[in-house]
C-alpha cells in the first residue's frame, strides 16, 4: 500500500509503498477512503510531543470501509488495557497502557489501515467521507472539552480550527454563546467564526466583550491560559483541550481567585464517541473540509501550521 510515512521527526512525510497490514484477532482491516489532519499529527511532524515508534504512519480521524462494507471511523483513541483503576472507572482515556492511533499505531495517511474492533464506530450518514473524518478527534475530543467545560451560557473559544468550528455549532445548538478569539489580525479566521455561530469573534489579545463563564483553548500557545483566566466570570473554567502547549506564563493569584479552575482534557473515551456521534446529526454539524491527495500529506501539514485553510483538512488516499 502507499502511505504517507514520517520517518524522522522534524523531517518532512515521505510517500512510501509499504507492505498491506494484516488484521489480527479482533481487528479490523479497513479501506481508507478520508483521513482527517490534526494539531497532533503537527507536533509529532515537527518534533513538538515525542513519538514512540518510527517509522510511523501519522493520521488518527480514519473513515474506512472494512471486509463487510461497512463504513467506519477509526479515533485517537485506539487500545485500552480494560483493567486499570482509570478503565475501570469509566476514565480509559487515561489509561496508562492506553496505545494511540497514528501514534503507537500505524494510522490512516495510507491506502490501507488496522484497527481494533472495539475501537471502531459508525458514523453518520448524512456526512460524505471527508465531512465525517475531522468528527473523529476534533469532534469527540472537542466534545469532551465543551462536557468539562460545565453548562455555562457564554463560551469562549481560543484558537478557531477543526475542533472549535464544530463545537462552536454544537454550542450554538445548546443554547449557549460563543465568543471566538483568534491570532491577532486573523480577519478571515473571525469571519468563520461568525459565520459557524459564534455571537462575537476578536483578537486573542483583545477583551472579551463580557465575563465568560468558561473557556477552551485549542491553540497551542500557552500565553492563552493567563488571557483566557482573566476573561472568566468567578467560578468559571478554562480547559486546554490539545495535547501540547508551549510553556505558560506566570500569572497573579488574583486571576485564578474566586473558585475559578485550570484543567486539561486528555484523548477521549468511548463514551465520548458514541455521544458525539449520536449528537452530531441533531445539530447538526457541518464540517468546512479543505482535502489533500495523500502525496500532499506534508503540505496539509504545512498549511496547518501557517493556517491557510479554515475548519478542517483531509487527506484522502
Ligand atoms: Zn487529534
Ligand atoms: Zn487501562
Amino acid at each position: 500500500m502507499l502511505a504517507a510515512v514520517l520517518q524522522a521527526q522534524g523531517e518532512p512525510l515521505a510517500l512510501r509503498q509499504l507492505p498491506d497490514p494484516v488484521a489480527g484477532p479482533g481487528q479490523l482491516l479497513l479501506r481508507v477512503r478520508a483521513c482527517g489532519v490534526c494539531r497532533t499529527d503537527l507536533h509529532l511532524r515537527d518534533d513538538e510531543i515525542p513519538a514512540t515508534r518510527l517509522p510511523v504512519v501519522l493520521g488518527h480521524q480514519i473513515v474506512g470501509v472494512d471486509a463487510e462494507g461497512r463504513r467506519l471511523g477509526v479515533p485517537w483513541l485506539g487500545f485500552t488495557c480494560g483493567q486499570c483503576e482509570f478503565c475501570l472507572r469509566g476514565r480509559e482515556n487515561l489509561c496508562r497502557q492506553a496505545r494511540f492511533t497514528g501514534r503507537d499505531i500505524d494510522g490512516g495517511f495510507a491506502e490501507l489501515a488496522v484497527a481494533d474492533s472495539r475501537f471502531c464506530f459508525a458514523l453518520p450518514e448524512g456526512l460524505s467521507d471527508t465531512q465525517a473524518a475531522p468528527l473523529l478527534c476534533g469532534g469527540l475530543i472537542g466534545y469532551r472539552a465543551l462536557t468539562l467545560a460545565g453548562d455555562g451560557a457564554r463560551l469562549g473559544l481560543y484558537g478557531f480550527g477543526s475542533a472549535a468550528h464544530m463545537i462552536c455549532q454544537v454550542a450554538v445548538a445548546q443554547g449557549r454563546r460563543v465568543f471566538a478569539f483568534t491570532r491577532p489580525g486573523d480577519s478571515g479566521g473571525q469571519s468563520f467564526a461568525l459565520e459557524m455561530g459564534a455571537q462575537w469573534a476578536g483578537d486573542s489579545t483583545a477583551t472579551a466583550p463580557e465575563p465568560l463563564d468558561a473557556a477552551i483553548i485549542f491553540a497551542s500557545d500557552g500565553a492563552l491560559v493567563p488571557l483566557a483566566l482573566r476573561a472568566l466570570e468567578r467560578g468559571g473554567t478554562v480547559v486546554c483541550a490539545g495535547i501540547h502547549m508551549s510553556e505558560i506564563p506566570a500569572f497573579s493569584y488574583d486571576d485564578l481567585w474566586q473558585e475559578r479552575v485550570i484543567r486539561s482534557v486528555a484523548n477521549l473515551t468511548r463514551r465520548d464517541a458514541e455521544e458525539f456521534l449520536a449528537l452530531a446529526p441533531s445539530v447538526p454539524v457541518r464540517t468546512e473540509v479543505s482535502s489533500y491527495p495523500l502525496a500532499q500529506a506534508e503540505q496539509a501539514l504545512a498549511d496547518l501550521r501557517a493556517g491557510r485553510f479554515q475548519g478542517s483538512a483531509v487527506v484522502v488516499p
